[in-house]
């Protein structure tokens, strides 16, 4: 043996599973948790991603149903008729009970149901499920 392996540790440390790809390594290291540096980033990486996951999940629910309102917004059957049956909203995957915001019309006190700046408003009764879509600012 050469002299200066004395300086290397000679422990040995009983094999562990990685944290990250729950196989089996012997760690050079009390401390080690994973067995490639590689695989404690992808650790820190997946549980960050985990921690986002409600947040994001909301907000692609946000981003849906708001293209779905300009969607229909913009069509020519909603210029024309002013009213969009809960029927065609579901239909194209609206999901209800997520805004941002609530405002009042000043003509009918209704709640107005905002994701982003197009507002949802029931105008319609239990036989005819419709809304209007009020584009903010231009609440009438
Ligand atoms: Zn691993």
């Amino acid at each position: 043996m050469a002299h200066s392996n004395k300086r290397i540790s000679k422990r040995r440390y009983s094999e562990a599973l990685c944290k990250q790809c729950n196989h089996p390594f012997t760690p050079t290291d009390a401390r080690q948790k994973y067995c490639t540096p590689q695989h404690r980033i992808d650790y820190h990486n997946d549980k960050r991603k985990v921690e986002d996951k409600p947040y994001k999940e909301f907000n692609l629910i946000f981003k849906k149903n708001y293209n779905i309102l300009i969607e229909i917004f913009n069509s020519a059957q909603y210029q024309q008729n002013e009213a969009v049956h809960e029927n065609l909203l579901l239909q194209l995957g609206f999901i209800f009970d997520h805004y941002h915001t609530t405002d009042i019309s000043r003509l009918n006190g209704n709640i107005i149901f905002f994701t982003f700046d197009y507002g949802l408003e029931f105008i319609g009764d239990e036989n005819n499920k419709i809304y209007k879509i009020h584009k903010q600012n231009k609440i009438n």
